[in-house]
């Protein structure tokens, strides 16, 4: 049987170390703080958003949620951004995405002051983590390591396949495990034979955003799987696709007219050594890392 790598217990562990750093940054008379930043009526972003200022709430963390209009320009936005930048009781800059089309993202991330950079997104912190030097890492691969780690699954050595090559998720997770000595191979679109590559994974990396698009000829047998896809399923047809049979699922499904599917067909579990869920796998880490992230920040500014 596959081992199941537990997210949520991963996460709350490192939630626990993140409150007893911000303990230890009291007695320095320091208390980290989170700028959360959510443009407009985004219903998804207003959960993760709302989840994020409570996971704040929950470890001692300080935060502020600004919620300009769905209208809000580019120049406004870099007016803010520019106060959070020169605020002292800031120490992490969120700006949740995706933002409105009118608003010029990459100017806005580029607007953050890196020290303060909490999502990694900034290309001063793209180039540190890509130079091996200290930087302030994107949240999502971020957690993907530290699953990997705390699961004690090797890396040094392993061939890890990344399926996936964005900013956010692909290249970093790829740049971290190279930093762990995996030999690294990064798979994208126009990628010949993808079957032919994922097959060598020990440690199969799937970030597409394709529901259930590693199927089971894809991986090797007894390989690592970390999935970082979140798919919405809401028919009927989707949901047998992948799901057919399952008594639990099919109790979500019908509750709620939705449940979630990973980039990884669920029957390419079952070949796994081990392998994230969807939900409960790599999804609670993000949060964690982020809270990570603010206090690492928080320290590194007062070089603490
Ligand atoms: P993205 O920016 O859309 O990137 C998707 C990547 O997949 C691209 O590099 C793309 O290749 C590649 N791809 C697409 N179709 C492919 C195919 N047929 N064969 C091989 N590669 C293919 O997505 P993302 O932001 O990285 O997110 C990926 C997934 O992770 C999504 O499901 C997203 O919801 C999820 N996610 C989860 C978390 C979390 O907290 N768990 C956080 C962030 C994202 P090209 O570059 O060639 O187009």
């Amino acid at each position: 049987m596959p081992k199941v790598l537990d997210g949520a217990a991963i996460a709350a562990a490192i939630k626990l170390e993140v409150a007893e750093d911000v303990r230890a940054l009291a007695v320095h008379g320091v208390r980290p703080g989170l700028a959360a930043v959510l443009v407009g009526n985004v219903a998804a972003s207003e959960i993760y958003v709302r989840s994020k200022v409570q996971a704040c709430a929950d470890l001692g963390i300080y935060s502020d949620l600004i919620t300009p209009p769905e209208s809000v320009s580019t120049d406004e936005m870099l007016a803010l951004v520019d106060k959070l930048n020169h605020r002292n009781d800031i120490d992490g800059i969120l700006i949740q995405l995706p933002l409105p089309k009118h608003v010029d993202t990459k100017a806005l991330l580029d607007a953050v002051d890196p020290a303060k950079d909490v999502d990694g997104f900034h290309p001063m912190n793209a180039g540190r983590l890509q130079a091996g030097r200290p930087a302030l890492a994107p949240c999502t691969p971020a957690g993907v390591i530290e699953i990997l780690r705390r699961s004690g699954i090797a890396m040094s050595g392993q061939h890890a396949v990344v399926v996936g090559r964005s900013d956010i998720v692909g290249k970093p997770a790829a740049m971290l495990l190279l930093h762990q000595n995996a030999t690294v191979t990064i798979c994208h679109s126009k990628t010949r034979d993808l079957g032919e590559v994922t097959r060598q994974a020990d440690i199969l990396v799937a970030a597409i955003g394709r529901p259930g698009f590693i199927t089971p000829e894809m991986v090797k047998p007894g390989a690592t799987i970390i999935d970082v896809g979140i798919n919405r399923l809401t028919t009927r047809e989707e949901f047998d696709r992948y799901f057919a049979g399952d008594a639990k699922r099919e109790a979500i499904f019908s509750k709620r007219g939705s449940t979630i599917v990973g980039d990884v067909h669920p029957k390419a579990f079952e070949l796994a050594g081990a392998y994230t869920p969807v939900p409960g796998g790599v999804g609670p880490l993000t949060i964690a890392m982020l809270m990570a992230n603010t206090v690492r920040a928080a320290r590194m500014r007062r070089e603490l």
